[in-house]
């Protein structure tokens, strides 16, 4: 149930600064797990690309790839409640916000960014809400957070509105699970800790915070807690996010920390954006979305967010059954996942994790004049560059499936005879 039983046997370097030289080692070694010890001016460990691909993702859920979305949305109709501990490791000493080796990532960024920390709070009505957010640390020691209008922008609107503070904790170097949970963002109201129990098998075990009215994992590295500040808002950015660019500044909300527990020996985990890891913790929990929004109209094999579109941006959908109505199938699967801009529809025969799969379902299968539909002025995601000022964008959906009933034109050649 913690960070430490997933990261395995990680390569170690040694001397690297949290000011870019942790973050430039994790982006040239994607495919590596590294710990970094006796980082100058900070007594704590940071640990990096703890995933590294699909499968590991796969693994940490205790599922496959053939299984993974009937598994997840199983689960997530079978919520198990967290528990609440005496104690929890979590608790077992304090230190200052400086005290972590926050790094920071890109030589535009406007600080050193939290990325891995999961933000709890509450609400009167909706209850405990489990959201992933990056956080700025500033030097006066407070943090900034970008809150996109979401389940925890919504708890801190209604705090304001009733003029308060709004509690939350954050909570850094978790189970894989509860950070895909926390990632995963059902409706609102749905505690994301109780989807974590539910693909972990068992109650997720919680401690109540010091200085907060919240409950946290027990398991993990470092808590900080805090009161978003009612009313405030102070530039936050640059940030360079999923796509590799630079999202802009932005007036945010600002934490102020009141408190930081950790465990003994605790590791601080970066997670390096627009990395695979950070790219699969956003676009892995939407496919299952997409797959049963699709699935109102078609039968459906599978939905990915494809690795070219920073598995965000671009969709693929396979149907096992085409039906006649394929512009149907792309606003579905367009509602399933609000940040996508483009998506293509193909056979069950393609594989939709090869993108040259994907090519050749285009370059055979589709005539633009007939097989693509255009939506313009929609709202997509603001991590685009690409997107107009007002954040609209244009998205397209393009049908690469075999029409119904011209399956013979499309025959794949055979050689005949036994396979040597
Ligand atoms: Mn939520």
């Amino acid at each position: 149930m913690d960070l430490r039983s997933f990261i395995g046997k990680p390569e170690v370097r040694r001397g690297r600064s949290v000011d870019f030289e942790i973050a430039r080692d994790l982006f040239e070694n994607p495919g590596k797990t590294l710990l970094f010890q006796d980082v100058p001016g900070y007594k704590f460990d940071v640990v990096g690309n703890v995933i590294t691909c699909r499968d590991d993702v796969y693994q940490a859920l205790g599922t496959n790839r053939e299984d993974y979305i009937e598994y997840v949305t199983q689960r997530s109709q079978n919520p198990v409640e967290p528990v609440v501990i005496d104690s929890g490791a979590c608790q077992e000493e304090e230190c200052s916000l400086s005290d972590i080796p926050v790094i920071r990532h890109f030589e535009k960024d406007g600080g050193r960014y939290i990325t891995s920390g999961i933000v709890v709070a509450k609400d009167p009505e909706y209850g405990c809400n489990v959201s992933i957010h990056r956080m700025l640390v500033r030097d006066d020691g407070r943090i900034g957070i970008r809150i996109v209008p979401r389940h925890l922008r919504s708890f801190m609107d209604r705090a304001e509105a009733r003029g308060e503070d709004l509690e939350i904790a954050i909570a850094i170097g978790v189970d894989p699970r509860v950070f895909y949970a926390a990632s995963y963002s059902p409706r609102q109201g749905y505690d994301e800790f109780s989807f974590a129990g539910a693909i972990m098998d068992g109650p997720l075990e919680l401690v109540k915070c010091r200085t907060v009215d919240i409950e946290v994992p027990a398991h993990a590295e470092f808590v900080i807690e805090g009161r978003i500040l009612a009313g405030l808002r102070e530039p936050e950015g640059p940030f360079a996010d999923v796509t590799g660019t630079y999202d802009r500044v932005r007036d945010e909300p600002v934490i102020e920390v009141t408190k930081v527990t950790h465990r003994r020996g605790a590791v601080y985990q970066a997670l390096l954006p627009a990395s695979i890891e950070h790219r699969l913790f956003m676009g892995m929990p939407r496919e299952p979305g997409i797959y049963s929004a699709v699935s109102e109209v078609a039968e459906v094999k599978y939905a990915c967010l494809t690795n070219g579109g920073k598995n965000w941006l671009h969709g693929v959908v396979s149907l096992s059954k085409t039906p006649d109505d394929v512009k149907s199938v792309i606003e579905h699967a367009f509602e399933g996942h609000k940040s996508m801009k483009h998506v293509v529809i193909v056979n069950d025969d393609i594989d939709i994790f090869n993108s040259d799969e994907i090519e050749y379902a285009i370059s055979t299968r589709f005539q633009a004049h007939r097989d693509t539909y255009v939506y313009r002025n929609m709202r997509g995601s603001t991590l685009d560059p690409s997107t107009d000022e007002d954040g609209l964008t244009t998205k397209v959906g393009i049908d690469a499936t075999i029409p119904p009933g011209r399956e013979p034109e499309y025959e794949f050649a055979k050689i005949p005879g036994p396979k040597v």
